[in-house]
């Protein structure tokens, strides 16, 4: 097992990491921007390095901090969490280099899934069905984005190859406005991606989000811990998330989860990672793109299946074999997820600033990972998820009943958060029946 482990993140992921290392009696070393010296995982881990100012691309950004960092404190491997470094295959690759084990895939599968028209061409391969899509487009042959979609017919969706966190999108709904749609999506993509290229695929009317957890090693096991429901977005964005999901049953959850764990071992994949799928209105599974990290909303999946994901990851990481097989797991019960964001809950603005009172819930069933505390500024620096809110129970039911009841007596102060819209959302009579899709939110006239 490793002797020391950097983790190269902030906030709840970064503390999460933490704890599993200290369950595996892996000490850690913490880095962390000026704007984050009281953060808790800089005062749990065991050892903490400054790696530059707040603004993220000098420093959770900032690789040769970061490896200077790794250097400087003797460390065996980096942890990258989600978001900042965890889906840069140069930064791998950086890792590799220097003799240090990134904590994740190869660095070219890593390259490979983030290039999402890739990414669909080998999961088709793979046998993972996949969207009707078209070739890439890229400034050379926009004119015969046309044929493209007339091919695919409308409505269709513009997606960065490079995109990600929801942005990179377009839909567009008739011929007449492909032109445009394209020329935009393709300058915005290029602004925001630095790569212009696109494609286009069917826009599925309101589908599911439904995406299985999968981990791999390096010794050729591959395993699925069953899928989660995360069709509450909004702005293509997850806010609530559960497992299992209330509309997918034993027998399909086993056969696409065993096509997923099939297509992990031809791949090769040696990680924690998810395939995301869409279901359409006629009951068809459509691959849609994977992420090659530990996801937001594992802990949903942790609470069914009793497996450390994190832990896991780690383990495979450092040469050792999956302590699960297929048939070790079983999903028991059900848990439920929602996102708690320091945003005003009906604009959606970020709300950050001094927390002045907190109060996390608690009792059975109930985990609020997070590094809240009261006093805790809530920079703006950063992402606005400051708790994720998880409750657990034998069936939907009770696991409902405990996540209205911890909503209720989870008090965050001198800020605004999302608690309230989650209050409306866990509450609603259609959610509660499990009747939803990606247009809930906006159906119910939450968002606009
Ligand atoms: P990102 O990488 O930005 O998260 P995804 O490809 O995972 O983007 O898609 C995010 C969300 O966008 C999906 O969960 C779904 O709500 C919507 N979406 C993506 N592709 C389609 C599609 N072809 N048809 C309908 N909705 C889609």
């Amino acid at each position: 097992m490793f002797k020391k482990v950097l983790v190269a993140n902030r906030g709840e992921i970064a503390l999460r990491i933490i704890c599993a290392c200290k369950e595996l009696g892996i000490p850690t070393v913490a880095v962390y921007s000026e704007a984050d010296s009281h953060s808790l995982h800089v005062r749990f881990a065991d050892e903490a390095v400054c790696i530059g100012p707040a603004k993220s691309y000098e420093s959770y950004l900032n690789i040769p901090s970061i490896i200077s960092a790794a250097e400087i404190t003797n460390v065996e491997a980096i942890h990258p969490g989600y978001g900042y470094l965890a889906e840069s295959a140069y930064f791998a690759e950086v890792c590799e280099t220097c003799g240090i084990k990134f904590i994740g895939p190869a660095p070219e599968i890593i390259d490979l899934m983030g290039d999402k028209a890739r990414a669909r061409a080998r999961a088709a391969e793979v046998g993972l069905p996949i969207v009707p899509g078209s070739e890439l487009i890229e400034e050379e042959n926009r004119d015969e984005a046309p044929r493209f979609a007339e091919q695919i017919g409308y409505p269709l969706i513009i997606k960065a190859v490079a995109g990600g966190g929801g942005r990179g999108m377009r839909i567009v709904r008739k011929a007449a406005d492909l032109e445009e749609a394209l020329a935009t999506a393709q300058s915005e993509s290029h602004s925001a991606f630095g790569s212009a290229a696109v494609y286009l695929e069917k826009y599925l009317v309101n589908p599911h989000h439904i995406e299985f957890q999968v981990l791999g090693d390096e010794h050729g096991n591959a395993i699925h811990l069953g899928e989660r429901e995360c069709s509450v977005q909004r702005r293509h964005q997850k806010l609530i998330e559960e497992t299992p999901s209330p509309i997918v049953d034993d027998e399909t959850r086993a056969r696409l989860g065993n096509k997923v764990a099939q297509a992990m071992r031809d791949i090769g994949y040696q990680s924690a990672g998810t395939i995301e799928f869409l279901l359409d209105e006629d009951g068809e599974f459509y691959f849609i793109e994977m992420n090659t990290r530990v996801q937001v909303e594992h802990p949903i999946t942790e609470m069914v299946t009793g497996v450390d994901i994190v832990k896991e990851q780690i383990r495979v990481a450092a040469g050792l074999e999956l302590g699960y097989r297929q048939e070790d797991i079983a999903l028991t019960g059900h848990a439920i997820e929602c996102r708690i964001n320091a945003e005003n809950p009906e604009n959606f603005r970020p709300s950050p600033g001094t927390i002045t009172a907190y109060n996390p819930p608690g009792g059975p069933g109930i985990r609020v990972d997070s590094t809240a505390y009261q006093d805790w500024l809530v920079s703006s620096h950063y992402d606005s998820l400051i708790a994720k809110l998880v409750a657990y129970g034998r069936d939907r039911e009770e696991a409902l009943a405990r996540m209205v009841r911890a909503l209720d007596v989870f008090i965050i102060e001198g800020i605004d958060t999302s608690i309230p819209l989650h209050k409306k959302i866990i509450t609603h009579p259609e959610f509660i029946k499990g009747d939803y899709n990606t247009s809930f939110l906006e159906r119910i006239g939450v968002v606009k």
